[in-house]
């Protein structure tokens, strides 16, 4: 991930051919689940052509701005898996190319002028009328257009001059065609006009992004549908720099259950909350690939090298996609089930790693292999990655407690738990060999000398060896854990299954 681009003459380089596509997030707050989803169709469609991704930091407007979120942001991609080839290029250090740019509209006429203060246009160049229908929208076009200025005071800011008559028209690959009145179009802003020092003749997002777009030779915009509206400001900046535009494919709205567009009150929308919970990142792209593309068909499970040799822009659907988190938790468990236990492992080791439960032992040679068994043998069970350290601690360390419910449950019923335990720890030691079919034979016996039904004792057993009632089958377990465990551990539980008895 080098930048190949010059960051203040804005040259790109980059010996790839293929289309060029960017992820062009804000740092206005984290990498949320929409942005995330924009940067993985572009991933996607760079990695499926041929071609080359680009990450820009869109950071000119410093009043909106937090340098600090950047790191936060690339965090996101990283974890998501996401690799740019070229980037991240801040557009904060570009602000000679765009005045530039606005320089060349200037001169050539597609902009002018407008000494206005920024407040009269805060909100858009709307002005709203009472109709006979109700309120009408009108655009206001500023007096400084045809030069007559309000006030000659001060920096002034420039507006680009957008035709009185007529439609500005773009294909898009998802959408269709599409086709704006240019009198709904507002004059809008390319560098503002003084609010302080900090802000004199700072370039605006239609600005920046179009020269940079031109600059870094971007041949497709992948983008949220809701940047729609942005577009035929930007094909018209195009033609006034007398470029071409690139293909627009505007990607649909990602909506709550409850059909309105995401946001934070429908619970956790940054994408490293998602780690935080668990979530396995291969899943999440599963997840999110699914909001709003279809490879056709109805298989839902597929790896990212599938999605990758799948995607295309034809079947980026128009229909909003619907976040839904029993989905997303559907996904990872197929994840957690279907992977290939050699890559399950490294995740599981970043787990057991955080909670400080991880053995170097376990990195190579027999520890690796017991660590690849035990893992495969809880997989079935596990919904999250910290399960893994959770309820099936007792797999991992000597120090896990006892489950109250499973207590209540397996140990309260049989007064004769204590002696039962005490007498299969014994025949558990006695075994010539240890395997699950002798394991299993001796518990048996135990339970037809006590007089009692193999369940009960392969209940409590559970209970005792792994703390919990819910775990991998009890012999599968045992041999996971080695005798010398299993029997200390039976006996070590003798007082607490003895109260549990008694209480
Ligand atoms: N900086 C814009 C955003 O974060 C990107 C818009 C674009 O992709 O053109 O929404």
């Amino acid at each position: 991930m080098t930048s190949t681009m010059d960051s203040k003459t804005g040259a790109a380089g980059g010996a790839k051919s293929g289309p060029r596509v960017r992820f062009a997030p804000s740092p206005t707050g984290y990498l949320h689940v929409g942005g995330a989803r924009t940067a993985l169709f572009n991933w996607f469609f760079a990695r499926h052509e041929g071609g080359t991704m680009i990450l820009r930091i869109e950071d000119t407007d410093a009043e909106r701005n937090k340098p600090e979120l950047v790191e936060g942001i690339l965090e996101g991609l990283r974890w998501l898996g996401i690799e740019w080839d070229e980037g991240p290029y801040h557009q904060s250090e570009r602000t000679e190319l765009y005045r530039a740019a606005a320089q060349k509209c200037l001169d050539n006429g597609s902009a002018y002028l407008c000494y206005c203060a920024a407040e009269r246009y805060a909100g858009g160049d709307h002005a709203e009328e009472e109709g006979a229908g109700g309120k009408v929208r009108r655009v206001v076009r500023c007096a400084c257009r045809d030069g007559k200025p309000t006030s000659a005071e001060g920096q002034p800011g420039v507006r680009f001059k957008v035709p009185l008559g007529g439609t500005t028209r773009f294909q898009d690959a998802v959408f269709g065609a599409r086709e704006f009145s240019n009198e709904e179009i507002e004059d809008f802003v390319l560098l503002r006009s003084p609010r302080g020092e900090e802000t004199a003749g700072q370039p605006t997002y239609q600005l920046a992004a179009v020269v940079d777009d031109i600059a870094m030779r971007i041949t497709h915009v992948i983008r949220g549908a809701d940047h729609i509206s942005n577009t035929p400001k930007q094909v018209l900046l195009y033609g006034a720099l007398g470029a071409e535009p690139p293909v627009f494919a505007h990607l649909p709205l990602i909506l709550g259950a409850d059909r309105t567009r995401l946001s934070k009150r429908h619970g956790a929308t940054s994408v490293t909350s998602y780690r935080d919970e668990g979530f396995l990142p291969e899943a999440f792209r599963n997840f999110l690939a699914l909001l709003g593309w279809s490879a056709g068909g109805d298989q839902e499970f597929l790896r990212t090298s599938e999605l990758i040799g799948k995607f295309s822009l034809e079947h980026v659907l128009r229909t909003n996609g619907v976040f839904d988190r029993a989905k997303l938790e559907w996904f990872n468990t197929q994840y957690l089930q279907k992977l290939p236990i050699e890559e399950l492992l490294p995740e599981v080791e970043a787990e057991l790693k955080r909670s400080k439960l991880w053995k170097e032992e376990w990195a190579s040679g027999a520890g690796h292999e017991w660590f690849a068994k035990t893992v495969d043998l809880l997989r079935p069970r596990v919904r999250l990655l910290p399960d893994f350290s959770s309820w099936s601690r007792a797999f991992f360390s000597d120090e896990f407690s006892y489950n109250e419910a499973a207590r209540e449950k397996f140990w309260k019923k049989e007064p004769r738990l204590p002696e039962f335990l005490g007498q299969l720890a014994g025949a558990l030691e006695a075994l010539a060999e240890w395997n699950h079919d002798a394991c299993e034979h001796a518990l048996r016996g135990v339970a037809e000398a006590a007089g009692v039904k193999a369940g009960v004792l392969i209940n409590a057993t559970r209970v005792a060896i792994v703390g919990e009632a819910v775990a991998p089958p009890l012999f599968e377990s045992m041999l996971a854990l080695g005798r010398e465990r299993v029997t200390g551990r039976l006996r070590a539980a003798l007082p607490a299954v003895q109260e549990s008895c008694k209480a």
